[in-house]
């Protein structure tokens, strides 16, 4: 398949518009689509802030960021979608909203597109299904923050062939970082792992074990991790958290993966981590 130069990115959000900027940083022409100008304006927002701390920090060249975000269209039209040889979808945690997009994606873009999802736990073979071309359809789940992780977790469906396979892992290279295979199960290798730690903390804290500071410092200098688990939460959106634990629960069926009531409360508040301002901790 032709080098890869042309990528649509669904959802401007944290995700998105990380996978947005670390494409066009490496020259690929993107377009971002949200659901409206406000998603999108805050998307541009956080790629223009995030390629000034890159520079700020010598990592990246001052005419390269201009350059970068020249390469950048966002809209919320889809129909640009029709010349784009990769779509990744990086919008909210939610089978149902996931298919409806990726039944417009069908709809706009060409035939021969491969087609990729960031979802951190929904089923690849189950969105696959409901495309085209299950061939070409892959999990790429990329780290949060991306500019700075190193890890893709690539997860092939049932039907996905080898040369979308292959295609991907060689882009995730070119792109700088390490991708890494895994089979289509719920919540894949990482957040089959991770995300029940995080619902433990969540547990540990609703029940009194210890605050939220004294959780986060315990794993962080005990087990050497970069960040606590509530923190991580805050980062990653304790929506998303929730909606992962409840692919968990549902489609592995065990009751070991109950989403701690704690954490739905949070998100039944609308208290959703750093990108609302508040979430175990506050930003405000
Ligand atoms: P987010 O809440 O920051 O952003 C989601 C974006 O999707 C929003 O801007 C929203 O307006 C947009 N959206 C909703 N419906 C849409 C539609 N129909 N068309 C286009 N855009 C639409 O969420 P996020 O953290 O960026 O997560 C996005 C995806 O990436 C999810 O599947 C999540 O599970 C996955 N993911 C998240 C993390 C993380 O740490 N947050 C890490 C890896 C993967």
């Amino acid at each position: 398949m032709a080098a890869i130069a042309r990528v649509g990115v669904i959802g401007a959000g944290q995700m998105g518009n990380g996978i947005a900027q670390v494409f066009a940083s490496k020259g690929v022409h993107v377009v971002m689509i949200d659901i409206n100008d406000e998603a999108l304006k805050k998307g541009m927002g956080t790629i223009q802030k995030s390629l000034s701390k890159l520079v700020e920090k010598g990592k990246l060249e001052a005419p390269m960021m201009g350059a970068a975000l020249n390469l950048i269209t966002p809209t919320t039209d889809y129909g640009v979608l029709k010349d784009r040889q990769l779509i990744i979808e990086a919008a909210t945690e939610n089978l149902d909203l996931k298919r409806k997009i990726f039944e417009q994606i069908v709809a706009n873009a060409a035939d021969e597109a491969i087609l990729a999802t960031n979802t951190s736990s929904i089923s690849i073979t189950t969105l696959a299904a409901g495309t085209k071309n299950p061939a070409k359809f892959i999990g790429m789940h990329f780290m949060n923050p991306v500019p700075l992780m190193q890890l893709v977790e690539v997860i092939r469906g049932l039907d996905t062939d080898e040369e979308t396979y292959n295609t991907i892992m060689e882009l995730a290279q070119t792109l700088g970082k390490t991708p890494v295979a895994c089979n289509d199960f719920p919540g894949f290798v990482s957040n089959r792992i991770l995300l029940p730690m995080i619902n433990e903390a969540v547990y540990a804290l609703m029940e009194g074990v210890a605050d939220a500071q004294s959780i986060d410092q315990i794993i962080k200098l005990g087990m050497n991790h970069p960040m606590g688990p509530l923190s991580l939460a805050d980062l990653i959106g304790l929506d998303t958290c929730l909606a992962i634990m409840e692919v968990l629960h549902r489609d592995l069926g065990d009751s070991k993966y109950r989403p701690c009531p704690l954490l739905r409360k949070y998100v039944d508040a609308g208290h959703l981590g750093r990108k609302s301002g508040r979430g175990f901790y506050n930003y405000k």
